[in-house]
Order: C-alpha cells, then structure tokens, then sequence
C-alpha cells in the first residue's frame, strides 16, 4: 500500500470512529464529563430528568442542540442551584455523570469496584468524583441527592464525618425545588 493510500485509509478510520454512530458518548460542559452507555439511556435519563418551572427558566439561556447538550444544561442548572442551597461553591468543581440503565446496571458497577452487594438507584464515588445513576430512576431529587454530595465533596478539605456528609445531600434533595 502506498504511503497517500495509507494517510487516506487512516484518515477515513479516524473520521468513521469520531463519527460513527453520529453522537459522542462523552461531553462535556461547565461542571459535567457526561457519560451514557448507548442512545436509549440517555433519552430515558432526559425524560425522567424534569426540572421545576424556576430551573426550567435558566434552560432558556442555554445553547441546546442534541439530547446530550440538555441533560448538560439541566446538570449545570442542577448544580447550581445546589450550590446555592447550600451556600457551597467549590473552586474547582468537577464531576463525571455516568448515565446506567437501571439499579442492576448500579449495582453491578459498585460490586465490581467494593465487591459488595446494593440495591442503589444513584450513588456518588468520593475517590473517582463520579456520579453513576440509573436512567429509569433519574428525577431532580435523585440528582440533586448526588450533586449534594459531589458539592460538599468538593468543597471540604477535611472530609465531614458520614451522617453530616448524608445530611447535607438530604437537604439538597429537599431544597432544590424551592
Ligand atoms: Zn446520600
């Protein structure tokens, strides 16, 4: 094969792999590196995702194209307004959002990585700055939970005691919708 000819293949594979299917599995925005498994998870994740009528206002200012760039634009909204709640706002904030099907799919990704067995919707891994959640189970409370977390993860230099580091996702989760 001569060198042209072989540039030419490289460049249609590297052009096939980036667009392929058409969407990229990972984006991301402000806050979020989302992450979804295939096209069916992150509509279902968008549908469950519904904001209250006061977030969906700040929805009008952002830039939305595909389904990936509203459940950005919802995640950013999200963490936000949590941020405010708790009157927490970390310097460098920034998650992963891993986007499963359902709790099995959780559950499978927490006993591979703690080889225990849960029955979770949505967790958030303080070691990988990660929240995983399941699509079928997303709403604004689940999310906000996990920001909740992920927020005072980030804030603390000096990890707060488990019982604090829950209340403080319970009272995001409650006071997101305010
Ligand atoms: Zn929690």
């Amino acid at each position: 094969m001569s060198r042209i000819l072989l540039s030419a293949v490289v460049v249609f594979f590297c052009f096939t792999l980036a667009g392929g299917n058409g969407y990229a599995r990972e984006q991301k925005s402000r806050y979020v590196t989302l992450w979804y498994a295939d096209r069916e998870v992150l509509d279902e994740f968008n549908d469950n995702l519904r904001l209250n009528r006061k977030l969906r206002n700040s929805m009008r200012k952002k830039n939305v194209v595909t389904i990936a760039d509203e459940v950005l634009a919802k995640a950013d909204i999200i963490i936000e307004k949590v941020q405010i709640v708790l009157d927490m706002f970390p310097n460098k904030y920034h998650v992963r959002l891993v986007l499963l099907s359902n709790p099995d799919d959780v559950a499978a990704v927490y006993k591979k990585r703690y080889d225990k067995r849960v029955d979770y919707i949505a967790y958030y891994s303080l070691s990988e700055k990660t929240i995983y959640i399941s699509a079928d189970d997303a709403s604004l409370r689940v999310l906000a939970h996990e920001v909740g977390h992920s927020v005072v993860d980030h804030f603390f230099k000096v990890r707060p005691p488990y019982n604090i580091h829950e209340l403080m996702a319970q009272f995001a989760e409650k006071h997101v919708t305010d």
